[in-house]
């Protein structure tokens, strides 16, 4: 075999122990690793991936629009506050100019199902952020049974493959925040221990700070290796049903702290049947429980409308990845052609809005009416056609008892 050398360091095979040949170049092991690590660098050093920087509100939005339905103020003020928060960002790699762009965590109000959580995941499938969520619920502060606050970040890091640059500008949502709520308005007489502390213990995650976070999860312990991850530009969003806050809200409203808007809408007698939520105030959220830390940390507040059954019926046919058009193409996998009437849709929003778990309890109504045929006709080797109309939907249904 004839002598070729490296086109990078000019080293013979001789004296290398791998060269790999291309068409009229080559290039040893030596130069090979090199090379990864000057990528390596080069990647560690890249400040935020370009479609971060271009995006604008209203392509974020345009975005969440394919996938989620109605919604429009919690998209429109999501939209604009992760291209503020990501705009922070890249601020931090110019120059200085003396001004900061304080990070805006987000808190969502709202109904269980209504898309809190969607949205969120939606966001960060958009952005190419890794992305978890956290239950509020299972978190307590540090000595207690449960989770420490900073397994949140474990599992940032685990959706992040490890790559901690990615998971610093990751976003978590962490739903069930109402349910750590402090009972009662009194701090000093009803005292909730457990949820107070685990505010508290939430707070620096927040706000930004450096954790050291078990890259495996479960309790601290001194032998474990940590992995320093810092929090200043991950985005957290937070949410809850916040049930009882149209209480909390309606008796302010009611007390006669009446902005012009509320004054016209009872005037139209239209504020009952309104969403409350969107008068949300932070001292409503004081009164329900949250201390006032961490109400200062999450200054954006939104809120979800409860899904109606105009809405479930879109949500159920019309976004990109809908129940009813991944069932379908499931069904063609097999060659099985879906067919849906208006009126068993129908039925089955009906059954849906009787669970009262939001567009959630779409997917058990399907799954109920569907799980017969998909057992049986997947079997078939010849191609088929399957109609599903009200009286199918009914018998179905009331086989499996879901509804
Ligand atoms: P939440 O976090 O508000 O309790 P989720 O976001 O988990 O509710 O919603 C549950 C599922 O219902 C989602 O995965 C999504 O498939 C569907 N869904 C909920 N709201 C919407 C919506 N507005 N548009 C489209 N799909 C929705």
């Amino acid at each position: 075999m004839d002598t070729i050398y490296c086109s990078f360091c000019r080293k013979s095979n001789e004296t290398v122990e791998v060269m790999i040949s291309g068409h009229t170049a080559h290039i040893c092991d030596r130069c090979i690793e090199e090379a990864l690590l000057l990528i390596d660098r080069e990647r560690i050093h890249k400040p935020v991936p370009t479609n971060l920087e271009i995006l604008t509100p209203k392509e974020i939005k345009a975005y969440l629009d394919q996938y989620v339905i109605g919604q429009d103020v919690a998209k429109k003020t999501l939209a604009v506050a992760v291209y503020n928060h990501y705009k922070r960002l890249r601020q931090s790699y110019e120059e200085e100019d003396g001004i900061t762009i304080e990070k805006s965590n987000i808190l969502l109000l709202g109904e269980t199902g209504t898309g809190k959580t969607y949205l969120a995941r939606t966001l960060a499938k958009l952005l190419h952020v890794p992305f978890c969520m956290a239950d509020a619920t299972v978190l307590t502060e540090a000595g207690y049974v449960g989770e420490d606050v900073e397994s949140i970040l474990t599992r940032l890091l685990q959706a992040a493959e490890y790559d901690v640059a990615a998971a610093e500008r990751g976003i978590v949502y962490i739903d069930e925040i109402d349910k750590i709520a402090r009972k009662g308005d009194n701090p000093s007489i009803t005292r909730d221990v457990s949820g107070e502390g685990v505010q508290q213990a939430l707070l620096k995650l927040l706000e930004g700070t450096i954790v050291n976070v078990p890259p495996q999860g479960g309790r601290k312990h001194p032998d474990q290796k940590m992995i320093p991850v810092n929090t200043e530009n991950i985005l957290f969003i937070c949410g809850g049903a916040f049930e009882g806050m149209d209480k909390i809200i309606s008796k302010r409203l009611n007390a006669g702290t009446l902005g012009f808007d509320i004054a016209q809408s009872r005037s139209q007698g239209t504020r009952e049947t309104s969403n409350l939520l969107k008068h949300v105030s932070s001292n409503d959220l004081r009164v329900y429980g949250l201390i006032p830390e961490l109400i200062g940390r999450l200054p954006i507040i939104s809120y979800l409308n409860p899904i109606d059954a105009k809405a479930l019926k879109s949500i159920l046919t019309e976004p990109k990845n809908s129940l009813i058009k991944q069932y379908t193409k499931l069904f063609a996998m097999d060659n099985v052609q879906l067919t849906i009437t208006e009126d068993a849709l129908d039925y089955m929003v009906e059954q849906a809005l009787s669970l009262k778990l939001g567009a959630r309890g779409l997917r058990s109504i399907c799954e109920a009416v569907i799980m017969d045929a998909m057992f049986e006709l997947s079997s078939e080797k010849e191609a088929a056609v399957l109609l599903i109309d009200k009286n199918y939907a009914i018998s179905k249904l009331s086989a499996a008892k879901v509804a």
